[in-house]
């Protein structure tokens, strides 16, 4: 490995750390990682016990062991689980540990396998892992913090016209652009970024907009806030009250439509990767908050499709506001990751809505959610509409209008 590299993943590792889950001293921390990444490993493990880290505990994962499972084991084993991992991990978070994901993934993995079976694996290891995943890290009870590491295949799709020798060098100066770390003081620059997050999302609850207007080319579309939203973003708080950022990067401040107040029409910005499929150039008209229009220069069935999977499927539930200048919308490529591809600009989801960005939410049930504007669906499916000729409004209470963006970019002082 280059000298330039190791100091990179210092840097970086820096960050996660001090940063990201804010590891406090005598707490544990949990590092799930794949195997291409393990030099990063090491330096997280090492500024973990710098910190005063008791023990880090390592679980490394092969990809390509998923591929294998998928074309040897038996038919009848898809329901197999490993249940003691979750055990495991919740006896962590007693502990009060600290959770690292490493995200490293070939996007085409698994696109030859039986698409019922990848479903099948899929709802079982969601169901299975819910008390550890819903109890712990959904509820913000534990630090947690996702990253990403450059693995060979996915490196090869995003920069699939370069040469192959390079394409894992490019995706981690991408990785690290958009992690800040061309900054001279890394933390210090992202903990101003996440301040800056903060003081944006404290004026929009403040305003407790009753809707934007969003105006940019192929798009004209309103769409309603429900009383008591949140917008969060940026910064987060275990059971303890220690802070600790769950994304890096994060760009984003967000929060739910009213699933029956968007009205209008509204044109993508980015090409949408679903489930191997690319939907390019499309734009989907809503009244009365539903889907009634879905135009699309290519993959219009499969959008047409996702649209319909579900009741809320054809709503909206997600509303998420990042300046055009940011960082990920700079780099300007798909990156066939969410974390990466979910920050790159305003965006908007159609699917299930997040209860803590209503006043109460997560105490309510499913009706009572639907109720006061809150989408349910099984699907959450983000893509992006911002671009440097979109403008945002923000409807107060009586009527009036304020400026919130001006070509793409933030259009108040917070
Ligand atoms: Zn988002
Ligand atoms: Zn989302």
């Amino acid at each position: 490995m280059s000298k330039d590299l190791t100091e990179r993943f210092e840097k970086y590792a820096d960050l996660i750390i001090k940063v990201g889950l804010n590891l406090q001293k005598g707490q544990r921390l949990m590092i799930r990682a794949p195997i291409e990444a393990v030099e990063l490993t090491r330096a997280l493990t090492a500024k973990a016990y710098d910190v005063g880290c008791p023990y880090v505990d390592v679980t490394f994962g092969d990809e390509e062991l998923e591929l294998i499972r998928f074309e040897h084991a038996p038919k009848d084993s898809f329901e197999e689980f490993p249940k003691w991992r979750v055990k495991g991990s919740i006896e962590r978070a007693e502990q009060g540990a600290a959770f690292l994901s490493i995200a490293g993934n070939n996007p085409d993995l698994l696109k030859d396998q039986d698409p019922e079976v990848v479903a099948l694996t899929r709802k079982v290891a969601s169901e299975q892992s819910k008390p550890f995943s819903r109890e712990y890290i959904s509820n913000m009870r534990v630090s947690w913090c996702v990253i990403s590491a450059a693995v060979a295949p996915w490196a090869a799709r995003v920069f699939s016209n370069e040469p192959e020798h390079r394409q894992v060098d490019l995706l981690w100066d991408a990785i690290f652009q958009m992690c800040r770390l061309g900054e001279p003081d890394p933390t210090a620059a992202w903990r101003d970024h996440i301040d800056a997050l903060e003081r944006r999302r404290a004026y929009l609850n403040d305003k407790a907009y009753t809707a934007l207007k969003y105006t940019a080319p192929g798009t004209d579309l309103m769409l309603g806030l429900p009383k008591g939203h949140i917008w969060k973003g940026g910064i987060d708080q275990n059971a303890d009250g220690t802070t600790f950022v769950p994304n890096i990067p994060t760009e984003e401040v967000f929060t739910l439509p009213d699933c029956n107040r968007v009205d209008g029409m509204v044109s993508s910005t980015k090409p949408l990767n679903y489930g191997g499929t690319l939907i390019d150039n499309f734009s989907l008209t809503f009244q009365g908050g539903k889907v009634v229009g879905v135009e699309a220069e290519t993959g219009r069935e499969v959008l047409k499709k996702l649209t319909e999977t579900d009741e809320g499927a054809a709503r909206l539930g997600e509303v998420a506001l990042v300046p055009h200048s940011s960082p990920i919308s700079t780099v300007g490529k798909l990156f066939y990751n969410t974390l990466f591809d979910e920050n790159a600009s305003n965006h908007v989801a159609l699917g299930q809505a997040y209860s803590v960005c209503l006043e109460g939410g997560e105490a309510m049930a499913p009706d009572d959610f639907a109720r006061a504007g809150g989408n349910n669906s099984v699907t959450h499916i983000d893509f992006m509409i911002g671009s440097d000729e979109m403008d945002i409004d923000g409807i107060l209470e009586d009527g009036s209008t304020e400026v919130v963006m001006r070509d793409g970019e933030w259009a108040f002082e917070a």
